[in-house]
């Protein structure tokens, strides 16, 4: 009988957003960007880490609230990525009621269009 050999990968989170993969061996580190799993340290672009990330919301939304400034507003929280441009908006998360958040973007000049391609967590 051949016994499959699982890999259990661990994850932790850095408090500048960074996500390391773990696979019991060696750890890659995930950049995000914004709600998206950008980049691996690995350097290959279809590595397995970033689709880990990307399969663990929760990772994300660690990763989200330890690099980025959450405002709450009513309806929900705005989730901002510090720049030097100025902060993005890069997500959402817990959203209660669209129209307070939408009602939040419009005082802040904000499109309202952001509440149909950022990600919600
Ligand atoms: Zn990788």
């Amino acid at each position: 009988m051949i016994r499959k050999q699982l890999r259990v990968y661990q994850f932790t989170v850095c408090s500048n957003g960074v996500v390391n993969v773990n696979d019991g061996e060696i750890t890659r580190s995930v950049r995000l960007d914004g709600a998206d799993a950008a980049r691996c340290s690995c350097g290959d672009d279809d590595c397995v880490h970033v689709r880990l990330v990307n399969e663990h919301p929760h990772i994300i939304r660690e990763a989200l609230v330890n690099s980025c400034d959450i405002v709450s507003v009513d309806g929900g929280n705005l989730i901002f990525e510090p720049s030097e441009r100025g902060d993005r908006l890069v997500a959402f998360s817990d959203v209660s009621d669209w129209d307070g958040v939408t009602d939040a973007l419009r005082k802040r000049g904000i499109g309202h269009g952001a509440v149909y391609h950022l990600p919600d967590f």
